[in-house]
């Protein structure tokens, strides 16, 4: 089941709402459509015309590059899905547990590279910016690859692996360290039969402002949590200006792209989506590319002949 409860009532209405605002009376609007199209040719003029381009990302992107989405078929950490850990629940009942999980992910990430899917969006976004011309991504991803890539003008939806946030005093900070701390050293192995290392509270990350020293917890928005209101705020706004989405990697019954693209899409604005599959949604939008998006991307963002800044 996609986590579509992690978003509140509250947020979700809100954005269902912003639905309706950014139309205006002269814009023609095209709900559902026949049936979307394959034609690169045809992308590629959107494309070359575009001036504010909004790209949402998914698992699919990340999962190119190896990264594991503890999703899906075979999808387990020990004998756990992320969503019995990724709660705020699991690390209120076993913080040890949840910190295995984290260093393990991020051990694996630190080995990871950006593909050639997140090499096309960051050299498209340094290429059109130089033309005065925005590429803006929205990542539900929490790896990093997208900034490792080189891309800049970045949200991160979900928050990263590599920030912390004091459980104490709020602090949120950038954490790069591997292992976290002595105590992770070795541990988080996946195999089903290891057994917690059941580090004691004291010895988990601590919070290192002067006179704190809190537990600290990983920065990334856990199932049943709100996603934080001043990054969606900015999200609403990119999608209200864009003239152009590309939803990368992420099946469009999921959220965030089953509410955020919709609502391009509402404004008659043209919905590319980049995926392994096909989904249901798929029909509500102008363009579908079937395939790895490291093949797709490349081609769909490579400079068009009208550029004439490169
Ligand atoms: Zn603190």
């Amino acid at each position: 089941m996609p986590p579509l409860w992690i978003v509140p009532n509250r947020l979700f209405s809100r954005l269902y709402c912003g639905l309706k605002s950014p139309i205006s009376t002269q814009t023609k609007i095209c709900l559902t459509m026949a049936r979307p199209s394959s034609n690169m040719a045809d992308f590629r003029k959107c494309f070359a015309k575009a001036k504010h381009i909004v790209v949402i990302s998914g698992a699919g992107i990340s999962a190119e590059s190896g990264v594991p989405t503890f999703r899906g078929e075979g999808g387990y950490w020990r004998k756990w899905k992320a969503q019995d850990l990724a709660t705020p629940q699991a690390f209120a009942r076993n913080p040890s547990q949840v910190w295995e999980f984290y260093h393990y992910r991020r051990e694996v990430v630190q080995s990871k590279e950006p593909n050639a899917g997140h090499l096309a969006i960051a050299e498209c976004q340094a290429r059109l910016h130089r033309q005065g011309r925005q590429v803006v991504v929205i990542t539900q991803n929490i790896d990093e690859l997208h900034r490792k890539a080189g891309t800049r003008n970045l949200l991160e939806i979900h928050g990263s692996l590599f920030k912390t946030r004091c459980t104490s005093c709020g602090v949120v900070a950038e954490n790069y360290k591997s292992p976290i701390c002595p105590a992770l050293s070795g541990k988080g192995a996946p195999d089903p039969q290891t057994q917690d290392a059941g580090i004691p509270v004291e010895k988990l990350p601590r919070c290192e402002e002067a006179g704190c020293g809190g537990l600290l917890r990983p920065h990334v928005v856990w199932f049943g949590e709100n996603l934080d209101p001043a990054i969606l705020e900015e999200v609403d706004k990119e999608l209200a200006l864009c003239d152009l989405c590309l939803v990368v990697g992420t099946s469009s019954v999921v959220y965030p792209a089953a509410m955020f693209a919709p609502q391009v899409s509402a404004r008659g604005v043209p919905v590319a989506e980049f995926n392994t599959e096909t989904t249901p949604a798929t029909n509500r939008f102008r363009f579908h590319f079937q395939g790895p998006c490291g093949t797709t991307l490349p081609e769909a963002l490579a400079p068009h002949e009208t550029e004439t800044v490169s």
